[in-house]
């Protein structure tokens, strides 16, 4: 039986080492991007962290939603 998850790359780079840096006051998730950077805030999601090899992590960047392209 297999687990699916989904994984957060960065919207700049396209790094998968994004991570919760920080809380707002109002307990709001500053999302992190570790190799630029970038961040943002995210107000009902949070993170969770596993380890799974590379080829999960390149089935995941194949099918990484697009702007105007549905994906589930
Ligand atoms: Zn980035």
């Amino acid at each position: 039986m297999s687990n699916f998850v989904s994984i957060i790359f960065c919207g700049n780079c396209k790094s998968r080492y994004v991570e919760i840096s920080d809380w707002t006051s109002d307990g709001k998730a500053i999302v992190k991007c570790r190799s630029c950077n970038n961040r943002e805030v995210i107000s009902n999601f949070t993170l969770g962290r596993a380890k799974i090899g590379s080829a999960e992590i390149q089935n995941a960047r194949d099918t990484m939603a697009k702007r105007g392209k549905y994906e589930k």
